[in-house]
């Protein structure tokens, strides 16, 4: 079909078949399918009528292609025209085959890993019939109170913007009509969600405009400029608006400044949501707010097919509204072959053949051992293969270890600690014992694990949330590990046995107490299907931690929003004032987090020497090589992550202390050395202005090189950059 031939479809459309393009079934309107479907649940009490369902455009989270292939067949003989439904689903990390949760992803900065993990989840997906993933998700994240930073990259907009670009890449491939495996992509969520106050849910965002241009919008903007397809809204408001319908964000921002000309939909409810937010007295209103605002496509509420149809009618709603967002979404149905093959890749032979295959999982145990970050290490890692270790804790045996948004994959399936550590060193050299559970004790626990610990020479103690203490809805005040397993800890300590700590979670934690208390902390996230047999590679030194956290830790919750990336107070924190007070401090606990961003340690140790850097001054033609040499001092191979950070001295509006412009792994052998190069431009100086032009300051700045954003001080140095050629 070609675009001329759409546009006739379009016209031959009654207005209530165009605007029921516009809405989304749930997956479990079609339950029995295979017999014509049915109605139920949701879509039933949406008042949905028969008519309204036949017309439908597209259906949120089915998968499985013989599923999909009935429901499609059962779409199509009720279509009038027979226009296929786009099938789309949150495919975030994996599809059977579960990748690490996205925040370890992040601490892998490893971008072609992090495509191929798309890559991955796409074919799975597409041959179960999915066409449409929702995501990535690109929301800047500094609160770990909230739940959804496990979905996220990190703090950090440069890292996030290549990570928003990897995915989408991953899932779109370079030819998406073309090449079957692929699925399109929906950044969400449109915008600046991860700032919802004090990391509750869905709460209120405000920032200024400027802000959000600097720090929020960048990695939503790097996806789209990868070709990203689709664009979800935010369940948050944006000065005083909700998302999904504000005219400013949606429409002027997105459609007209960026001119994304691809399918907007509404986050789960967010055009209903509209009323209780405050903003709308009834549906009619909700409805005519979000397709003015841009949204195409309306999820899991009805709002849409009830009442734009009066709208249009009644002259509120321009015609040419329904007619520009139906057409894109026939676009995309166009795009995906869709008029050609409704079913597009799915096939349930194939399907049994790809999910899950050894190839998917190996990718998934490569991120897995990348995404692990090692946070502290006394010496009590790697574990040699004669000592006799007590596997304890709550996750020794679990299969929570996929994290949030794992809903394709099996926790049965999953590779669990127990079992790849009895393969790796045979069950003579491990006991196992739970401790305790994710929340609660018992004595009989206890003495299990007591007597396991007795009988060892190595305590591996495996603990964390579970997995609905994180992701959507997941929000938690108290982000310590729950107060069973700290006691567990403190327990076993007093038998005065070396404990290394395996931590299974999905947001950076407070780790008071057990920071100090471990001998060494391996911070494996949600490793995801084989995160058992990762972090036993770790554990015995046949990989060696090469994460880097993409999250700063805070020392306790009291810090949080706590990020390196901050602006400096007018008011000394390293040097007391006048009266000898520190006063831009805390009373009672440091300013800098526990662990900061781009930090992780190794078996090896690494050294840098100073910076060379190719000139005292840039211009805008000049751009400054900085090299550093990076030496392995170490006994083993390793991977370091070489960092590159900036410093504007003096900015027209304040600058952050340090901003990543750069990095680069690298791998060496024991006293191996490399020497690291990096180009620093102009372009990587610029910044939004007051009058949020997008321009560099001519004048002083800093360069740092180091392993991560803190130790950085012996490694850079002052560069005056006097002769920078401002370009407004
Ligand atoms: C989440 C989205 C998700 C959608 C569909 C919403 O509740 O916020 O991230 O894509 O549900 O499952």
């Amino acid at each position: 079909m070609d675009d001329r031939q759409l546009v006739i479809l379009l016209n031959q459309m009654t207005l209530e078949e165009k605007i029921a393009q516009l809405q989304q079934l749930a997956a479990n309107f079609y339950e029995g399918a295979e017999s014509g479907g049915q109605i139920t649940g949701p879509m039933e009490a949406m008042g949905m009528t028969d008519q309204m369902i036949e017309s439908s455009g597209s259906v949120l989270g089915l998968a499985g292609a013989e599923q999909v292939i009935a429901v499609q067949k059962a779409h199509l003989r009720k279509n009038r025209l027979g226009i296929p439904l786009l099938m789309m689903a949150d495919i975030v990390h994996g599809f059977k085959t579960i990748f690490p949760v996205p925040l370890a992803i992040g601490c892998s900065w490893d971008l072609e890993e992090a495509e191929r993990s798309a890559a991955v989840a796409a074919k799975e997906a597409a041959v179960s019939g999915v066409h449409v993933t929702y995501a990535p998700m690109a929301d800047l994240v500094r609160d770990p109170r909230w739940g959804r930073v496990m979905e996220s990259t990190g703090e950090d907009p440069h890292l996030n913007s290549l990570f928003a670009r990897a995915f989408v890449r991953g899932f779109q491939g370079s030819d998406l009509a073309g090449d079957k495996d692929r699925v399109a992509a929906c950044i969400k969520h449109f915008a600046a969600y991860g700032l919802s106050e004090a990391g509750r849910d869905y709460n209120t965002v405000d920032l200024s405009e400027r802000h959000m241009r600097e720090y929020y919008l960048p990695a939503y903007r790097a996806a789209l400029d990868e070709g990203c397809e689709m664009v979800m809204t935010s369940f948050n408001t944006i000065d005083g608006i909700p998302a999904s319908g504000n005219v400013k964000l949606l429409r002027e921002l997105l459609r007209e400044e960026w001119g994304f000309d691809g399918i907007l939909i509404s986050d789960w409810g967010a055009v209903k949501e509209l009323i209780p937010h405050g903003v709308a007295e009834d549906e009619a209103e909700a409805a005519l707010k979000a397709i003015r605002a841009g949204v195409d496509i309306e999820m899991m509420t009805a709002c849409y097919v009830h009442q734009l149809p009066a709208l249009v009618r009644d002259g509120l709603v321009d015609e040419k509204l329904i007619d520009e967002s139906v057409l894109r979404i026939l676009k995309l149905k166009q795009k995906l072959g869709l008029f050609e093959n409704p079913y597009r890749a799915a096939d349930p032979e194939a399907e049994r053949e790809v999910v899950f295959c050894e190839e998917h999982r190996t990718a998934a145990r490569e991120l897995a051992v990348k995404s692990s970050v090692l946070l502290k290490n006394d010496g009590v890692l790697p574990l040699s293969r004669d000592q006799k270790v007590a596997l304890i804790g709550p996750f020794a045996r679990s299969g929570d270890i996929l994290g949030p948004w794992s809903w394709t994959g099996s926790m049965e399936d999953a590779v669990k600690l127990e079992t790849a550590m009895t393969a790796r060193v045979g069950a003579d050299h491990i006991t196992v014992a739970e401790g305790s559970g994710i929340e609660t004790m018992t004595e009989e626990q206890w003495q299990e694990a007591e007597a396991a610990a007795l009988a060892a020479d190595v305590i591996v103690l495996a603990l964390g949330e579970s997995s609905e203490m994180s992701g959507e809805a997941g929000s938690r005040a108290d982000i310590r590990l729950p107060e069973a397993q700290r006691e567990l800890l403190l327990r076993l300590k007093a038998l005065d046995k070396p404990i290394a700590v395996v931590l299974f979670n999905g947001r950076p934690l407070d780790l008071g107490g057990v920071y100090e208390t471990a001998d060494a902390i391996l911070e494996a996230w949600f490793p995801g299907s084989e995160g058992g047999a990762a972090i036993t590679s770790l554990l015995y030194g046949d990989e060696n931690p090469s994460g880097r956290l993409s999250m700063s830790f805070p020392v306790s919750v009291g810090q949080i929003p706590v990020y390196y990336n901050h602006f400096n107070t007018g008011r000394p924190v390293d040097s007391p004032d006048a009266d000898g007070r520190y006063v831009s401090q805390y009373l009672d606990i440091p300013n800098e987090p526990l662990l900061p961003f781009g930090y992780g340690l190794s078996y090896t140790t690494f050294t840098y020497s100073e910076p060379v850097v190719s000139s005292g001054i840039m211009s805008k033609d000049q751009p400054l090589q900085v090299s550093v040499t990076v030496t392995n001092t170490g006994t083993v191979a390793g991977q370091d992550i070489v960092q590159l950070y900036i410093r504007d001295i003096s900015g027209e509006v304040v600058r952050p202390v340090k901003e990543l412009k750069d990095f680069a792994k690298v791998s060496l052998l024991p006293g191996e050395s490399s020497e690291i190069h990096f180009t620093l431009t102009e372009e990587q100086l610029r910044y939004h202005h007051s009058d949020l032009s997008f321009v560099s300051d001519p004048g002083q700045f800093q360069l740092f090189v180091g392993p991560n954003s803190r130790d950085v001080k012996s490694h850079s140095f002052r560069l005056e950059k006097a002769a920078v050629e401002n370009i407004r």
